[in-house]
This record gives structure tokens, sequence and C-alpha cells, in this order.
């Protein structure tokens, strides 16, 4: 596909074809959110693993006649104790929400149903339905079922399982090793002061927080380095030592953009180089001989944060050895109209509203991919096909949520 322009899905298929997993190591059960699973997690035991109390109360034997009589009781069964004591003669046993239901009982009757009366026996003021408030032993799985498989990106809620199962190791998947450089002869860093033609370089800085978010931690920042042959193969050289080299700016049109003809002369292989998307038509993908994936970002801000996660996360997320990495979609009406006269796909940024019971999709008014600012109120981006010129206000579209925390001032 030389020169070719593909779609974003034609070139996101082609980009994904070139990466591999890394391997698998072993962390322990505190550090695995954020890794991916590398075996599958079977249950250890039955879940529950016993004919569990789910409420306080007394446990009878059910006879459909609860309320019509008094019950002695033998005793009291606390979680995490078996009861062993004698029950014969008794008629229910006073039990707490966890603890294991003993023999002959399979009833529980909730303790606000109860009056003790001043004997010491209860009575119940509401019958009571066979099996009530117990969980039967393997009613959730049984011993040996696969409860999380292969590939699964463990995010908190995991833990419960995995601790659960006594997962204390746990084998995930290495993560790959990544260099980020910026290339520009305007960029200075946050740190220096800027005047007359000079930016800051807020790429870089935006790529290593997103990567640290995302729990990469083999990732080294290779810097600033201007429009120049020489410097720049010195940092490409470096780069492709890496599982990935992420580059900002200089693949596109002008005059300074060498960044394409001086990753070629460092014997990176390219995949492509124009993709029918906006922002983001100048993406480039190759291949080192080495094997490292190479991504050149145009420098714009705004096609930057976009195409991090929806174009190198992707990426980054298959190397990792997840089984879901593309970004999945919600479908929302548009707030109001929407318009596109690149001829690309387009991702436009916005941000959900909530209009009566229902959420919708603002457009964030935006100057272009430059415009940065711009994004900080964004909370993912929605599509406009390709083809499409432009969607009346109610179209439903595709939103990424890539972005937000979808947090509110109000529910
Ligand atoms: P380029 O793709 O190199 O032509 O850059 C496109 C636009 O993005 C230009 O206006 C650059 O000044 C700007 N730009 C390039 N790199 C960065 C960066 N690291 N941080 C912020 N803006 C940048
Ligand atoms: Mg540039």
């Amino acid at each position: 596909m030389e020169n070719m322009t593909v779609t974003y899905e034609e070139a996101l298929a082609s980009a994904l074809s070139f990466v591999h997993i890394q391997g698998v190591h072993e962390v322990l059960l505190p550090d695995a959110v954020g890794e991916i699973l590398a075996r599958d997690v079977l249950a250890d035991r039955n879940i529950p693993p016993f004919r569990r109390a789910a409420m306080d109360g007394f446990a009878v034997v059910w006879t459909g006649e609860e309320p019509e009589r008094t019950y002695r009781v033998a005793g009291t069964v606390n979680p995490g104790v078996e009861w062993r004591g004698d029950v014969t003669g008794a008629d229910c046993i006073k039990i707490m929400t966890g603890a294991m239901v003993p023999a002959p009982f399979d009833t529980v009757i909730q303790v606000e149903h109860a009056h003790t009366e001043h004997t010491g026996h209860v009575r119940f003021g509401t019958s009571a339905r066979r099996g009530q408030n117990i969980a039967a032993e393997g009613e959730d799985v049984l011993k040996g079922a696969v409860l999380m498989p292969t590939g699964t990106l463990l995010s908190p809620h995991h833990l419960t399982t995995l601790a659960s199962v006594g997962r204390w190791k746990v084998p995930v998947f290495k993560r790959p090793s990544i260099a980020i450089l910026a290339t520009g002869g305007e960029l200075v860093e946050p740190w220096e002061s800027a005047s007359g033609p000079m930016i800051r370089n807020g790429n870089a800085h935006f790529l290593l927080a997103a990567l640290k978010e995302l729990g990469y931690r083999e990732v080294r920042y290779l810097g600033v380095v201007p429009d120049d042959r020489e410097a720049m193969m010195a940092k490409i050289r470096e780069g492709i030592t890496f599982d990935f080299l992420l580059v900002s700016g200089g693949v596109s049109m002008g005059d300074v953009d060498i960044v394409p003809d001086c990753l070629e002369a460092c014997g990176v292989r390219k995949i492509l180089h124009r993709i029918a998307v906006k922002p983001g038509k100048p993406i480039f993908a190759g291949e080192s001989p080495g094997g490292s994936v190479v991504i050149g970002l145009p420098g714009n801000p705004v096609a930057v944060i976009v195409h991090f996660y929806m174009f190198i996360r992707p990426l980054l997320l298959k190397a990792s050895g997840t089984t879901e990495y593309l970004p999945k979609p919600i479908l929302l009406p548009l707030a109001e109209e929407a318009v596109n006269r690149s001829g690309r796909k387009k991702f436009s940024i916005g941000r959900l509203e909530r209009e009566g019971g229902d959420s919708r999709v603002v457009e964030i008014p935006s100057h272009g991919s430059g415009d940065f600012v711009s994004t900080s109120r964004a909370e993912g981006v929605f599509e406009i096909p390709l083809g499409a010129t432009r969607l009346p206000a109610g179209e439903i579209v595709r939103f990424y949520p890539i972005w937000g925390n979808f947090l509110s001032q109000e529910w």
C-alpha cells in the first residue's frame, strides 16, 4: 500500500498485524491491576464453597408451618465456624450471614421476623419459602470452571475474584518497552522559557502521562530533537531498541518533515503513511529491522491526544496480550448538527450532557487540531463517517468515551 491513503480501519488492522506479545511473567496480586492475564483463572473450590447463610437469622428445617409454633434454639453459628454441636431435638439454630448452615437445616428466617420469648424460644412472624436465604454450595460456579480467560485486562474488581480463588501470584503478559521522541525546532520544554516563534512541548508530556496511566513502566523519554537529520537519526537508532517508538511531529509534507526519511535511512520499513481520517491524516507506521513498531504522529496536539487512544493504544494493548483492544463506542444522539468538510472520517471531540432522562453528545467547538485547549473539557470523540458531510441534531453517533471520568455535579 505504498503511498496510498487507506481508511482508518484498514490502517489500524494493518498496523495491528505487526504487533506481537512479549512473553509471560508473574506479579503479586497487589501489582496485578492494569496487567493482562496470561493464563485462565479457574475456581479452586465450588463458589460458594459451602451452604452459606445469606442473612442473619435462624436456620430451620422447613415445614411450611413456621408461624404457627415456637422454636427451641440450639445455639449460634458465626461465620468461619463449623457447627459441631448436637442439634437433636433442637428446632432451630441462630446463624449469622456468611456462616456455614449445618445439617439438617435448609431454610433461614431473617432475624427481623423472629421474636424471642422470655423462655428463650423464638416465634416467627412470617411464613417461609423452603431454601430461602441460603446460597447453595456451587450455585455461582463449580470448582474448575474458568472464571476469567487469558487476555483479560485486570481492573480492581477482577482482583476480588483473583483473591477469592487464592491467586496471590498472577501470571500476566510482559509489557512492551516504549520510547518517546518529540521532534521540532520550535519546541522548548515546560520548564524552559518560551518566546517569539518557540512553543512548549506538550505532546511528549501527554504521551508520558498516558503511558503512565496505562501502567507501562519501561518507558524512555528521548527528549526533543530539532529537525536535523543527524540528530534525528541518532535518536531514532536509540528509539528502535525499544519494542515501540512513538514519534511526535515531522511526518507531514513540509520541508522540515524529515521523520519518514530519517526512519527509512535507519532501516525502518514503511507499513503505511496517510490515513483518510481527520485529525491524523499523515500518521506513519513502520517496522524496524529488529521488529520494533514505529508510529509517527503529526505534531498537532489534538491529533496526538485523539490518536494515542484511537490508534496507538490498540497496538500497545494487543502487544500486552489483551483479547479486547479496540475502543468500544456508545451509540448516542447528537445534541446539535455536526459537519465534516474533510472528505475523510472525522473524530470530533465531545462530551456527554443530560437532556431529561437521556444523554446526548455535545460537540466541543474547536479551531482544529492545534487547539489543544478545546480538549480539556472533552470526554471522548464521536465519529462522522467517511462520506458524511453533515449529521443533523438527533442523529445517532458512535461516541468513544476515551478520556472522561464521567463525573458530574449533579445526578
Ligand atoms: P508537525 O507535524 O511537526 O508539522 O507539527 C504540527 C504542529 O504541531 C505545529 O504547529 C507544531 O509546532 C506543533 N507541534 C509539534 N510538536 C509539538 C509538541 N511536541 N508539542 C506541541 N505542539 C507541537
Ligand atoms: Mg515539526
